[in-house]
């Protein structure tokens, strides 16, 4: 029996990186999927791909996760179109490089909508459903919530909020099945996290002290495993967690 057959799962982000490699393994252990991404196209084609491969229902929608409304639509289009829902996976995501006294105020609260606020919606939303089914939330959050990460305040800011909230709502449904957890990657091979986005402009010196100890980058691939242990009944007494796959970064 796959952990996942007959599961019904949103997947915000699920066009590239980590999101997508969620979907594909979520897929693979018998999930039916939505994906709600900016990247309409990106999207499809993931849902075309793991439907053909692992002979699950996935669908892709259009959605900006900075909007309540659109947050609020993507789940109930989600339930409709699956039955149910029984799992969140928060991974849209976005990341800016800015010094604190450059950066426009509009930037930094939009990054706040797209990558904290979005969570607490999309989470809002979609708890009704999750209460019904016994199901679980799981975010990725970052090792830039454990330790400062210079020129990225708003970012660093929306991943501490991240692990506030999951805290907070792990412990108000605790007691009614409902789980939230968040992960803590460091550097992961994706095109949020590519060598040309780095801020030349800054002491690099600073940035690379954050580097993984093991010297390595984790694989989406592996992010994904353990968003599936987290939303599996394998992981049913675990709540409230921010689990840090990061090569030892924020160990010391
Ligand atoms: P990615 O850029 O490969 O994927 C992000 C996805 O989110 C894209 O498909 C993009 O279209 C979508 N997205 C962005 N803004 C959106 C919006 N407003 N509405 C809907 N969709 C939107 O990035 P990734 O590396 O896979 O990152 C996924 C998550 O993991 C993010 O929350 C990121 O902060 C977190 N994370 C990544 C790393 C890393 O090193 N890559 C490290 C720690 C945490």
């Amino acid at each position: 029996m796959k952990r996942f057959e007959s599961s019904a799962v949103l997947v915000t982000g699920g066009a590239s990186g980590i999101g997508k490699s969620v979907v594909e393994r979520l897929a693979q252990e018998g999930a039916n999927v939505v994906i709600g991404d900016m990247n309409l196209d990106a999207a499809q084609a993931v849902a075309s791909a793991v439907s053909e491969q692992h002979g699950v229902e996935a669908r892709a929608l259009k959605v900006d996760v900075a909007e309540p409304e659109q947050c609020r639509e993507l789940v109930e289009t989600a339930v409709a179109t699956l039955g149910k829902l029984d799992v969140l996976v928060n991974c849209a995501g976005v990341m800016e490089w800015f010094r604190a006294e450059d950066y426009p105020e509009e930037r930094f609260e939009r990054l706040m909508r797209i990558n904290l606020f979005s969570v607490f919606y999309l989470s809002k939303y979609a708890v009704p459903h999750l209460l019904e089914s016994r199901g679980n939330v799981v975010t990725m959050s970052s090792a830039a919530s454990l330790g400062g990460v210079p020129y990225a305040s708003a970012y660093c800011t929306s991943k501490g909020g991240i692990n506030a909230m999951t805290r907070s709502l792990a412990v108000e449904y605790a007691e009614h099945g409902v789980r939230f957890n968040a992960i803590c990657p460091g550097a992961v091979d994706t095109p949020l996290n590519s060598p040309d986005s780095l801020p030349v402009w800054g002491d690099m010196n600073k940035i690379a002290r954050l580097s993984p100890k093991t010297g390595v980058a984790s694989q989406p691939e592996e992010i994904a495993a353990a968003v599936a242990y987290l939303a599996s009944s394998e992981a049913c007494n675990v709540t409230g967690t921010t689990f840090s796959i990061d090569g030892g970064q924020m160990a010391g």
